[in-house]
């Protein structure tokens, strides 16, 4: 770290735009993240939430902006270099996989392309066996199975999880490979009321940790309660942010969600 500026910031987002066809999905979008944070990335539904995750993670290529992360350009970079920087977002446990277990889809990390960090984060240093790697990797994904009390379903089929279940493993995965920062799309979608408070714990937990979080999620109760600032994006742009309360009163934003269809 060169300056304290990059130690309170772990994520700068500048002037970020994308667009598919005609459509501007985001729009000169600009904010900050400040690190140990839980921040909430809220707007109606098409406001570019999404597509700016998509862009800070690489999934997809801005047409203008920068992402810094950590103070470093990661602008367009794929989402294995990204995530071996310590960034990544969580994926929903592919379709095509329910017949491998819990265990094995922890061994596979989140798709392929987080199973290379997983495995290049276990290398540095010692010479290890691949027989003494695999059993590393096994290690680390059992206690992250038995830090969100997933473990009694380690032999289970994936495809066989509930919903809240499903979205502790997507995070369970995310969490392998070591990151500094997580981005959650929707983390609360289909999670029933006892898992979704299990959730908000880890993540708690986890910022205690020193993670920074940042979330969309629909659910404003989620929103107020757990994040201590909040982005509100609209149009492809920032509209405001500030803390929970005051964005809950700002009346740009109660009018961008009755003009929306949120
Ligand atoms: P949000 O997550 O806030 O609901 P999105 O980022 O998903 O918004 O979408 C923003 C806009 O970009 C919407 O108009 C959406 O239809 C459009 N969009 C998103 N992804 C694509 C894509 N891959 N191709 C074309 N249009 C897209
Ligand atoms: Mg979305």
């Amino acid at each position: 770290m060169s300056n304290s500026q990059e130690q309170e910031t772990i994520l700068q987002v500048s002037d970020l735009e994308k667009r598919f066809g005609g459509i501007v999905a985001v729009d000169g979008a600009s904010f900050e993240v400040e690190r140990g944070s839980i921040t909430g990335l809220i707007g109606p539904n098409g406001a570019g939430k999404s597509t700016t995750f998509n862009l800070i993670t690489g999934t997809h290529k801005p047409n203008a902006g920068t992402v810094l992360f950590n103070g470093q350009n990661i602008t367009g970079k794929s989402p294995e270099r990204i995530a071996s920087k310590g960034l990544v977002r969580t994926f929903q446990i592919a379709r095509e996989l329910p017949e491998m277990t819990v265990l094995e889809n922890m061994m596979l990390g989140p798709k392929n392309q987080l199973g290379e960090s997983l495995w290049r984060s276990v290398m540095p240093g010692a010479r290890r066996t691949v027989i003494e790697q695999e059993k590393e990797v096994r290690d680390r994904a059992w206690e992250t199975l038995e830090f969100f009390e997933i473990d009694h379903l380690a032999e289970e089929y994936a495809g066989s999880l509930s919903g809240g279940q499903r979205k502790l493993l997507e995070l369970a995965r995310a969490l392998l490979t070591d990151p500094d920062m997580l981005l959650l799309d929707e983390p609360m979608a289909g999670v029933n009321p006892s898992l979704e408070k299990k959730l908000l714990e880890r993540i708690h937990d986890l910022q205690d940790e020193g993670y920074t979080f940042l979330l969309v999620e629909h659910d404003m109760d989620v929103i107020m309660n757990h994040c201590e600032h909040v982005i509100v994006m609209h149009q492809g742009r920032v509209l405001t942010e500030g803390d929970p309360e005051a964005i809950q009163s700002d009346e740009e934003v109660i009018d961008a969600y009755l003009g929306g269809e949120a």
